[in-house]
């Protein structure tokens, strides 16, 4: 019944519908039901992304089913097409693999349900929208932080997981930095790795066999991300090289701002999740109503062109850490490194 009834209206009849049954529609654009897929809440930052997203959704009447699919594909296909049988108005997705939601985002926009695609870009499938940080620049930031403390040297990529589009956009982004450096014969890439599940364990093990493989020869670490940071510079430390390659990062994960403080990492990049996960909510909220959400971009996911809206990451050193006490993301006391 819903099902046809999102159907209709949009359509002539749409009159004649609200006169009959309108009163489960118009509850629906007023309390949507929201479902909430994310890959992995065990994840630092997946963690506040909810609990932002919940906060505000909740605030405009919304109500939120969230599903922890904990790094396996095969159970976020089925909690999604369980929040579709629920009868959820639109599902925001964190995919865990960009690749394999094609069959499950059908079936939902069969039942009338809107997709929304969160921070990481579902590719090949019919998703509604978009909704991220420009992870192009965050890829630049990492770089630009490398070649400005080693403008000359060894680098090492350390990407992140193969199935996240993220990882391969953030690539983009540092190869732009890096290859005209490349190109002059400054900088050479003596080797590269994608981190499976972008796990830190995985990124240590990948760094200790670098270093190895290079007679600890590598002057930067280009990582994506703070978890994968964090690994690097374990079995940098392990070297006695800690604080003397620079490695990057992103996410300004509590570990990570306390490592930039203490001068074992370089660089992380902050982005602000309560911005993200409300600006989220909001675009849910607005599909259902069939209203536009404020559009910035477009982003290719190889079935078309989706309607985008990226936010503006901002590269964090330890000179204008101290933002994120501003921005309220942490107090003072948390960051304070005892
Ligand atoms: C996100 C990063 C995060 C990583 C691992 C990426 O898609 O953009 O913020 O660190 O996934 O969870």
């Amino acid at each position: 019944m819903k099902q046809t009834m999102k159907k209709m209206i949009g359509t002539t009849v749409v009159g004649a519908v609200l006169a009959l049954s309108g009163a489960s529609a118009l509850a629906d654009a007023k309390n949507p039901k929201i479902g909430f897929s994310i890959d992995d809440l065990r994840v630092e930052r997946w963690a506040r992304d909810r609990y932002y997203f919940e906060a505000a959704a909740e605030k405009a009447g919304a109500k939120v089913f969230v599903q922890s699919a904990n790094a396996n594909e095969q159970q976020q296909i089925s909690q999604i097409e369980n929040l579709i049988s629920r009868g959820v108005d639109v599902l925001v997705i964190v995919p865990f693999n960009a690749t394999v939601l094609t069959n499950a985002v059908k079936e939902a926009k069969k039942a009338g349900i809107k997709v929304i695609s969160y921070d990481r870009l579902i590719l090949n499938a019919d998703i509604d929208a978009y909704i991220s940080f420009d992870n192009g620049k965050v890829g630049e930031m990492q770089a630009a932080e490398m070649i400005k403390l080693k403008p000359k040297g060894n680098y090492y990529l350390l990407g992140g997981a193969p199935t996240d589009n993220n990882a391969k956009v953030l690539r983009q982004g540092q190869m732009k930095v890096l290859q005209p450096l490349i190109d002059k014969g400054d900088i050479k890439i003596v080797g590269q790795q994608w981190v499976k599940e972008w796990s830190a364990s995985e990124a240590m093990s990948i760094v200790e066999n670098a270093l190895t493989a290079n007679n600890n020869k590598i002057d930067a670490i280009v990582a994506s991300n703070d978890g994968t940071a964090g690994g690097a510079i374990q079995a940098l430390a392990a070297q006695k090289l800690s604080g003397k390659v620079p490695v990057s990062g992103q996410d300004a994960d509590l570990a990570a701002v306390k490592r930039v403080i203490a001068g074992t990492q370089s660089m992380t990049v902050y982005k602000p999740l309560k911005a993200i996960a409300t600006e989220a909510s909001k675009m849910a909220i607005q599909l259902v109503r069939n209203e536009k959400p404020a559009y910035n971009a477009e982003s290719d996911n190889g079935m078309k062109k989706v309607h985008s809206i990226l936010l503006k990451p901002t590269a964090l050193t330890k000179a204008n850490i101290n933002m994120l006490v501003d921005d309220g993301f942490y107090t003072k006391e948390q960051i304070t490194v005892k």
